[in-house]
């Protein structure tokens, strides 16, 4: 029923980035990331699995890869180095300023979208979530700090590690005696809360 309610949020908050993109009006969705700054810090990275048009599209990328058995590549060690998330963030922050101040449109928001689909078409989703999307690396900082977010009961978990394969950006790691989550890359997605036999894992 969740599981539903989300995909419906997904879709109809991708129907919107489209309309808006059509429209020529892709700044407004930056409306809706400040609010999910806002969010991130009381309810984690809510954004980024619920109402991110990327992760939504990216999801589908995901899906129709192992339709067809496509085999993820092994993530590229330069891309996964930190300064290229700064880089990244940067130069995002940098066309943002100059797109405000300037009033020129540049098409960052469609430019990020179809490089993650590009990537995602090649290797797993982790390598844009965890290691490229800006909105993700501002995000990341709220994100660990939350007031709420996805815990794994120790008492629970039998450290068989199904939640960290279904993991879209990776952010479970396994301990000696149970895994954890890494709160700032999380995206609560809750993909793990619906695979752990154990029921070990929930939002709280
Ligand atoms: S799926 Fe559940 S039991 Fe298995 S490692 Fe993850 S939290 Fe632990
Ligand atoms: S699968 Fe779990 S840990 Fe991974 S991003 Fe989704 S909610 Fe977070």
């Amino acid at each position: 029923m969740k599981k539903n309610l989300q995909r419906i949020i997904q879709v109809a908050f991708l129907v919107i980035f489209l309309i808006l993109v059509v429209m020529g009006k892709p700044q407004i969705w930056m409306g809706l990331f400040l609010i999910g700054i806002i969010a991130s810090f009381f309810l984690g990275r809510i954004y980024c699995g619920w109402f991110c048009s990327i992760n939504t599209v990216l999801k589908g990328v995901t899906w129709f890869k192992k339709k067809l058995h496509i085999k993820n590549r092994k993530l590229p060690t330069l891309l996964t180095k930190p300064w290229v998330r700064f880089l990244v963030l940067g130069l995002f922050i940098i066309m943002f300023i100059f797109t405000m101040v300037s009033g020129k449109k540049l098409p960052v928001l469609p430019i990020l979208f179809t490089t993650g689909i590009i990537l995602t078409f090649f290797f797993h989703e982790e390598l844009w979530h965890r290691y490229l999307c800006p909105y993700g690396s501002i995000l990341y900082l709220p994100g660990s700090k939350s007031a709420h977010n996805i815990y794994i009961d120790p008492e629970k978990c039998t450290n068989c590690g199904a939640c960290r394969k279904v993991c879209p950006s990776k952010a479970i790691e396994k301990q000696e005696k149970n895994h954890e989550i890494i709160k700032g890359e999380c995206l609560v997605c809750t993909e793990c809360i619906t695979t752990c036999k154990q029921q070990a894992i929930s939002y709280k």
